[in-house]
Order: C-alpha cells, then sequence, then structure tokens
C-alpha cells in the first residue's frame, strides 16, 4: 500500500431527473480507490446544461449517496479546497483557458448557424461523405469576412482545431490500451458563454487535482479530446478507468424508461437496505470469480484491484440483489429491523408507543423470510388494527371447512385457560384439537388464522396470538365464530 499514489477521483453527475444508478456504481469505485490509496473522493455538480437541469435532481444525488454510505470527501453540501464544486459557479474559470487554446492557435471560432450545420450533416449524409463533422468553414476567418456569407450566426462558439496526428490510443487502468474513433473539431464554449462538458471537465479535473478519472464506457470517444486538451494546456494527465455500462437482462444499456432500477431512488423505495445495494454493485462491477459474494465495503476496499473489473457489461440481475437484501435483512439483529422498517414506512406511518412495541415483538417471526422492506407492514398488518377492524378475507373464510365452527369452539376453550405464551398456546391447542378431536393441522389451524389474522396465509400463529394477547385473540376467535353461526 505504501506505493500507492494517493488517488483523489470524482463523480460528476449532471443533475438532471433522478440520480442514476450509474452515478452511485462509479461513486463506489470511485471512493474505494480513494480509500485504498489514502486519497479523497469528490463530487462535483456538472450543470453547464442549464436547458436540463431538473429542480430537486442534486439533493437527491446527495441524499442517495449518503443512503448507500458513499459520502463524498468534498463537494457542494460538504465544502472543501478546490471549490466551488458546481459548475454553474464556476463559469469565469473557464473563460481564461478558451482564451489561451485561441490564442495558441488549438481553437477557433466558428459563427456557422444551426442552419447551414444541420444542412451539412444531411449533405454528408447524402453523399455517404468519407470525411463527416464540421467542414471548418470558419476556421482562419475574421468575424467580418465570416459574416458575408450565408448562414451566419451572431453569437459564435468556439471549437477544437483537431490536429491530424491527434493520438487515437490512450492507457486506460482498466482496459490496458483502448483505441478511439478520429473526433470532429468539438465545440468547447457555446454560444450561450458556456463551456460544454470537455472544456469544463478538463478544465475542472486539473484544478480540482484529480489524478483517477473514473466513468462509464461510453465517453470513450471522448477521451483523445481530453488528452489534447490536456496537452495543449500544459497538464499532466490523470488516469482513466472506463467502467463498463451496466445491463438489462436483456443485455441492452440500462435505461430509466425501460428499467426501473436505473433510478437510485428506485431501491430505497422498494425496501432495499443500502448495504445489500452496495454489496450488490460491487459484484456486478468485478468479473464474479469469487466465491464470496457478500462483502463489506471495507473488504472490499482492502482487495481493490482494477485488474478485477469486468468490462463486459454487467447484468443487473435483480434476483441477485433480492437474494442479498435477505441476507442482510436476516443479519440485522431484530430491533434494528424494526428501526429500518420504521424508518423505511416514515413518510405515512407515524406509530404509538404501543405499535412500536408490538413491531419489535414482531420482528423476530417474518424476519427469516422478508425479501425488502416494503413487504415488513402489509404482512403485519393484522397486528396493527383494532379487533374491530380486522377485516376478514371472503375467499378465506369461504373456504373453511365444515368443521370450522367446531375448532374455533375449542380454540376459544383453549385460549381462555392456556398460559398465554407461544410454547403453551401451541401446545395446548395441538393437544385439544389434532389430538382431542383427530384432525389434521391443517384443517385444525385453518380457522384459527383466519380469525386471527383474516386471511389463510400469515406469518406465525401462535407467535401472532401471543403478541396480541388473550383478550383480543379470543374476541378475534370469537368473532368469526359468530360469523359462522
Ligand atoms: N457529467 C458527466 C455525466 O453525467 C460526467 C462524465 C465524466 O465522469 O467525465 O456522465
Amino acid at each position: 500500500m505504501t506505493d500507492l499514489i494517493a488517488a483523489r477521483t470524482r463523480v460528476a453527475p449532471s443533475p438532471t431527473g433522478d440520480p442514476h444508478v450509474g452515478t452511485a456504481f462509479m461513486a463506489l469505485f470511485d471512493l474505494a480507490w480513494a480509500r485504498k490509496t489514502g486519497g479523497q473522493f469528490v463530487l462535483r455538480i456538472e450543470d453547464t446544461d442549464q436547458a436540463r437541469l431538473v429542480v430537486g435532481s442534486e439533493e437527491q444525488i446527495y441524499e442517495s449517496l449518503a443512503w448507500l454510505g458513499l459520502q463524498p470527501d468534498e463537494g457542494p453540501h460538504v465544502g472543501g479546497e478546490h471549490g466551488p464544486y458546481r459548475q454553474s459557479e464556476r463559469l469565469t474559470t473557464y473563460r481564461p483557458y478558451v482564451e489561451q487554446l485561441i490564442e495558441a492557435g488549438h481553437a477557433y471560432y466558428c459563427w456557422c448557424s444551426s442552419e447551414r450545420l444541420a444542412e451539412l450533416r444531411k449533405e454528408q449524409e447524402r453523399s455517404k461523405a468519407s470525411v463527416t463533422g464540421y467542414d471548418r468553414l470558419c476556421h482562419g476567418m475574421t468575424r467580418e469576412q465570416r459574416a458575408e456569407m450565408a448562414g451566419f450566426s451572431e453569437t459564435p462558439v468556439v471549437r477544437m482545431l483537431i490536429p491530424d496526428d491527434v493520438p487515437l490510443t490512450f492507457d486506460d487502468i482498466v482496459r490496458g490500451e483502448v483505441k478511439a474513433p478520429r473526433p470532429d473539431d468539438q465545440v468547447i464554449l457555446k454560444a450561450d458563454g458556456f463551456p460544454t462538458y470537455h472544456m469544463a471537465v478538463v478544465v475542472d479535473d486539473h484544478l480540482m487535482g484529480i489524478n483517477t478519472v473514473v466513468r462509464g464506457e461510453e465517453w470513450i470517444s471522448s477521451t483523445p479530446k481530453h488528452i489534447l486538451l490536456y496537452q495543449w494546456l500544459g497538464w499532466d494527465l490523470p488516469k482513466f478507468a472506463h467502467m463498463p455500462l451496466l445491463r438489462n437482462t436483456d443485455k441492452s444499456k440500462i435505461s430509466k424508461r425501460k428499467n426501473p432500477a436505473a433510478r437510485l431512488m428506485w431501491f430505497k423505495e422498494e425496501g432495499y437496505l443500502p448495504e445489500a445495494v452496495r454489496n450488490f454493485l460491487q459484484l456486478l462491477g468485478y468479473a464474479g470469480d469469487d466465491e464470496q459474494e457478500v462483502k463489506s465495503f471495507e473488504q472490499f476496499v482492502e482487495e481493490f484491484d482494477w485488474a478485477k473489473v469486468n468490462t463486459v457489461g454487467p447484468i443487473f440481475d435483480l434476483q441477485k440483489l433480492d437474494w442479498l437484501n435477505g441476507h442482510y435483512i436476516r443479519s440485522l439483529s431484530p430491533e434494528e429491523l424494526a428501526d429500518r422498517i420504521i424508518a423505511f414506512e416514515e413518510a405515512h406511518w407515524t406509530p404509538s408507543e404501543a405499535q412500536v412495541e408490538v413491531l419489535h415483538r414482531a420482528v423476530p417471526i417474518i424476519q427469516e423470510r422478508l425479501k425488502l422492506l416494503k413487504d415488513a407492514l402489509p404482512q403485519l398488518d393484522y397486528l396493527f388494527v383494532s379487533d374491530a377492524d380486522l377485516t376478514l378475507d371472503d375467499d378465506s373464510v369461504a373456504a373453511l371447512a365444515d368443521n370450522a365452527a367446531e375448532v374455533l369452539d375449542a380454540a376459544i376453550e383453549v385460549a381462555e385457560s392456556v398460559d398465554f405464551a407461544t410454547d403453551a398456546i401451541q401446545a395446548g391447542l395441538k393437544e385439544r384439537i389434532v389430538e382431542g378431536m383427530g384432525i389434521k393441522p391443517k384443517f385444525a389451524f385453518a380457522p384459527i388464522r383466519v380469525a386471527i389474522s383474516g386471511r389463510r396465509v400469515s406469518p406465525p400463529l401462535f407467535e401472532s396470538m401471543e403478541i396480541l394477547g388473550r383478550e383480543s385473540s379470543l374476541t378475534r376467535l370469537r368473532d368469526l365464530r359468530s360469523r359462522l353461526g
């Protein structure tokens, strides 16, 4: 570890909607590498595309990263020495670098109107031109010269002058040598005076001391442009790690339109535990030759190795996530699980003290099989309604055997006299109904279950009766009994 250079990594999402799961995926690897090398992980908000901004999106980014335990060391909400960390607050920073590039002849003004550019593109498509992209009409012209020609726009953009010998390969710490296509004369400053992503990302990464750029593979084709900018500005290159795109089970790229799991908040809404989601993302990132699937973040950091990163689009397999979630749910203490359920339901359930106590007593009976936090309360709903408000599922009542009334009479007698604890309730009912009346357990307990929980399938019955207590259990048994006539 001593020979590792402290990495400064960053995740740089654009606040254009609900945070994407890919942001957490990058942040996880950023943070792990920063921790492994004793460096820092930075959050930068890339909000230069003002038309696409969505209110609240930035807060959701903070919230979801915090939820996953992937808090940045520096960022707009936590501060740091390299701020501001929001690109819209750095607009004056970029301009001098753009000027410097223009003066050095690496960049030029372009006054071509969007109509002309669209026409040019159409023409290139029509003629199946071998060279596509901007035709450099404005290069070497003054504003006055250009203004006399057609397709002139008052407000120019600034473009990079991509040289013929632009290096098209670069070294990637995940992929080794990577080849990228020849870039077009990329716009670096837009007509509204805002830098494009390409300009801003290079300037910011440099000024923020980022030495390891971890990002999605969709940026591979942009990297030669970024490398040119670094070179022109006389700056050291960072290391690049292009992570694979996460894919749906049909191998298509994971998108918010097609897959709800592309939205980071979805995991929270569904009742996944953050530790399960984080573990799942760790697994997705690696090629999967490791037998040990359950791993803490600390262990992930300890064993961190870029060479293990899976470059062929990892498949987003929710069954694996469900399994992991079940595992993490079982590893919680019942008290912790109860607290998580309460926190999960926060928006629409404010339990009384008595209800909190019921929940604490009930959690152990569902913990073993619970997959998602959202299923907990619906499974236990019968413990939180008054006896009078318990609704009996009509189908479950209709499906009861003919001897249900008899069974309930016996159960009422047992419940009146037995010591009211799980084992004693079970033993008493069994002795009286299964052994005494010769009724198979399946029929013996179905009416009792329907009376107590309102339905045929419920969490464990005798435990439920103990939690409800003798009075409430008796009331429920008598209610169903009287309904059966
Ligand atoms: N703002 C870019 C995005 O939203 C960041 C890409 C990068 O990490 O360089 O994906």
